[in-house]
């Protein structure tokens, strides 16, 4: 730097001005506006220094990479394009080593006869900043100096795959493993830990090291804003655990985490709702505990039939969107199951038939209702247990004296034809629910007469017994008389 040496940027750039002054060649000076590199946490300008490094080779395997990744599923599909944009963006190959204390050292010795770099043999963790090297250099010395510089972090945390599928340390596991089912993770590091994993997992085994990637968006600040340490507007996991509990964080991550689209805002009072949705669930659970399980011979009714085809509807619908790792569609189907067909509608109207205090319901038909009560609640607590697994545990393991995890995930009966559709099941209830909160009656109060579509008359026994109807008409048009 001659005459420069020795001083800060800043103060290099003051003595060249002054310099330039005493020689008279300072033609003129102002301020201008320009980009400039700065650094992302500390926002101090960052100056770059040419230094040698090792690198590996990647501009020349890009075309491979893309190729190899063509036989990887990415979940949801459009995150694939992420990948493909970074490995197209590629220009240089990729710098390994770094001058930092902590992390993986670069186990090559520099020869001070020749200078030539000495890799040591391969199988043992080397540190050449304290240890000698192991091997004499080829022109026969033995004097060497240890590498001082460590590798870039994701250069060996690619290899996490391999670490798992036991690679050159047990040929039978790994030929019967690999590849590794599933990389979850979030969209954020697939430029590195994705793109790095499937590059140097390549380079040793020439294979796609996954089946499938699913890739997370992330949970922005309430106003939507990218939470960030130096902006402030962190919210901490910790105190939302410790104010509404991890399970109903996880139901409201599924809830709003929708792999279709992108990142979603942290909502306080959505996750309270989420722990509404689990008060529900503890209740719904607590009032079929409180009967036994049916014994002797089972009549299912309509109503049943009904209910038990609707939890196969959501049987089938959540199979399948589990196997995309699609926990959202799955959530908010279950929540509104729980909540509305099962709770609101059904437990509604067949209540009268569990308890079966006027005995207007045979032993069967009660049995009937009991069965189907439990019919759905192992169900739902099965549906729902890959999303909140400890209170689904739980409740499983008071009722069942089984760990719910050790279940078969549930596969749901044939399909059942049913007269009524569930919007025309639950806007008939709620049309008479109504009529008596119009008149300021409670919803236990006598309907002295109606008159319903035929397709309800399966259920006949279960409205008349719900609603208090004392006549019961068929006709194309819906009336009723309070
Ligand atoms: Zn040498």
């Amino acid at each position: 730097a001659g005459f420069l040496k020795g001083l800060k940027i800043a103060e290099a750039r003051q003595k060249m001005i002054e310099l330039l002054k005493e020689n008279n060649l300072l033609v003129s000076q102002k301020q201008v506006i320009h980009r400039t590199p700065i650094c992302e946490r500390s926002k101090d300008p960052i100056e770059f220094i040419n230094m040698k490094e090792f690198y590996l080779k990647q501009v020349e395997f890009k075309e491979k990479i893309l190729e190899i990744s063509e036989k990887i599923n990415f979940f949801a599909p459009e995150s694939r394009q992420i990948f493909v944009d970074w490995v197209n963006s590629i220009t240089i190959d990729w710098p390994i080593s770094r001058r930092r204390y902590y992390a993986t050292e670069v186990p090559v010795w520099h020869c001070k006869k020749c200078n030539e770099i000495i890799v040591p043999p391969k199988g043992k963790y080397y540190r050449p900043w304290r240890e000698k090297c192991p091997v004499k250099c080829k022109c026969g010395s033995t004097e060497a100096e240890g590498d001082i510089r460590v590798f870039d972090t994701w250069f060996d945390s690619s290899i996490s795959p391999l670490y798992i599928l036991k690679y050159e340390r047990d040929k039978e596991f790994f030929a019967k493993n690999s590849r590794c089912s599933l990389r979850p993770q979030g969209k954020e590091i697939i430029r590195t830990w994705l793109y790095y994993t499937i590059f140097k997992c390549y380079l040793l085994t020439g294979k796609p090291i996954f089946k499938d990637v699913w890739i997370n968006h992330h949970i922005l600040d309430e106003k939507g804003a990218k939470m960030s340490k130096s902006v402030g507007n962190v919210i901490d996991p910790h105190e939302l655990l410790e104010k509404y509990g991890a399970e109903p964080f996880r139901l409201w991550c599924a809830i709003e985490g929708n792999l279709d689209s992108q990142d979603f805002r942290c909502s306080y009072e959505r996750i309270e709702g989420a722990g509404k949705a689990l008060t529900k669930l503890w209740n719904v659970a607590r009032f079929v505990s409180m009967f036994p399980k049916p014994e002797g011979n089972i009549n299912l009714m309509e109503l049943d039939r009904w209910i038990i085809n609707e939890m196969n509807k959501l049987i089938n619908e959540a199979r399948i969107k589990y196997e995309k790792y699609d926990f959202h569609n799955p959530a908010i189907a279950l929540k509104h199951f729980l909540f509305e067909t099962f709770a609101s509608h059904y437990l509604e109207l067949v209540k009268g038939r569990v308890y079966n205090d006027n005995k207007k319901f045979s032993k069967e038909e009660q049995n009937g209702a009991l069965y189907t009560l439990n019919y759905c609640l192992e169900n739902i607590l099965k549906l729902f247990a890959p999303i909140i697994p400890f209170i689904t545990y739980k409740i499983y393991k008071d009722l069942e004296g089984k760990d719910i995890h050790r279940e078969e995930f549930p596969k749901a009966g044939e399909k059942i034809e049913i007269q009524f559709t569930e919007e025309e099941l639950t806007e008939l209830n709620s049309a008479i629910w109504k009529t008596k909160k119009e008149k300021g009656l409670s919803l236990k109060a006598e309907v002295k007469e109606i008159t319903l579509d035929k397709k309800f008359k399966g259920i006949e026994k279960d409205l008349i017994e719900a609603h208090s109807i004392k006549k019961i008409n068929y006709g194309e048009k819906f009336s009723i008389v309070i």
